[in-house]
């Protein structure tokens, strides 16, 4: 059976890329896990939806000045989670009413606009908005109760990545902006940082991008590779060491590549003030 949507309705909702997205989800009931983005997009006038090898940039939309129509073209050297990842982004590009073409027919973007956009200009704004309206529609904030258990652990991470089909990088950038705990996302590549993600009250990092990271938990010896969460030195990490302890669970992933959850606690935090927000200088 053919997607029937109603984009007027959707777009109704404004520019903010939250409420767009949730405008969407409310025409799509009975969600339990796995979104059909490409169903999604042609049911919203994207003609076509292709898949062709990408040096320079992740996707593309192709779009008239009045995006009545679109096209989008999605990497194929990528993994069909990050493609699904793509169409959501280009799709919160096409519905946004404010968001202008970054290129003469449309929309251009990198992977790094896709992952950890930087800056205040338009462009980076617009990118952010469209990473949180493909989050939002991909991994639905009301679906991701279950787990966001008080012990913050990557295991949940890989569920959500599992459950949404959506990449690891993604799932794990959405678990600590839903997560209420402090949490930072460390994503590195041979020992050097690419990007982190932190949520709001996390500690001050000390090293950024293409720095060396931090002390990480010794990979375990059956080869697994994934980590316990294990208390490391904040030494290296955090710009006020002596104020917090620091636990770490790494995801030892292909190529060197790593992904790291990092937690504090307060040293003079009392039971029941563990697991709130942290009140530490940015
Ligand atoms: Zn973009």
């Amino acid at each position: 059976m053919t997607l029937t949507l109603d984009r007027i309705e959707i777009e109704g909702a404004g520019s903010d890329p939250v409420a767009l997205a949730r405008a969407l989800l409310d025409q799509t009931p009975g969600l339990d896990g796995r979104v059909s983005i490409d169903e999604i997009a042609r049911a919203l006038d994207i003609v076509s939806i292709e898949i062709a090898p990408l040096f320079s940039i992740e996707a593309c939309l192709q779009c008239d000045a009045l995006k009545s129509h679109g096209q989008i073209v999605v990497n194929a050297r990528s993994s069909p989670q990050r493609q699904r990842f793509s169409i959501g982004h280009e799709l919160g590009h096409f519905l946004n009413e404010r968001h202008v073409p970054s290129v003469a027919d449309g929309f251009a973007c990198s992977r790094r606009d896709m992952a950890a956009p930087e800056g205040e200009d338009r462009h980076i704004r617009q990118e952010r908005e469209a990473n949180a309206f493909a989050i939002e529609v991909l991994a639905p904030a009301h679906l991701l109760q279950a787990h966001l258990k008080p012990t913050p652990e990557l295991d949940h991470v890989l569920a959500i990545a599992k459950r949404f089909e959506i990449s690891r990088e993604a799932a794990a950038r959405r678990y600590v902006q839903c997560h209420r705990d402090c949490l930072a996302a460390v994503f590195s590549h041979d020992g050097k940082i690419r990007y982190v993600e932190k949520s709001e009250g996390f500690p001050s990092i000390v090293p950024w991008t293409n720095d060396p990271h931090g002390p990480l938990p010794a990979p375990p010896g059956d080869g697994s590779p994934l980590t316990g969460l294990d208390e490391v030195s904040a030494q290296g990490w955090l710009t006020y060491p002596d104020r917090s302890q620091l636990f770490a669970q790494t995801l030892y992933q292909r190529e060197g590549h790593a992904i790291t959850l990092l937690t504090v606690e307060q040293d003079d935090s009392t039971t029941e003030e563990i697991w709130a927000p942290p009140r530490f200088r940015r």
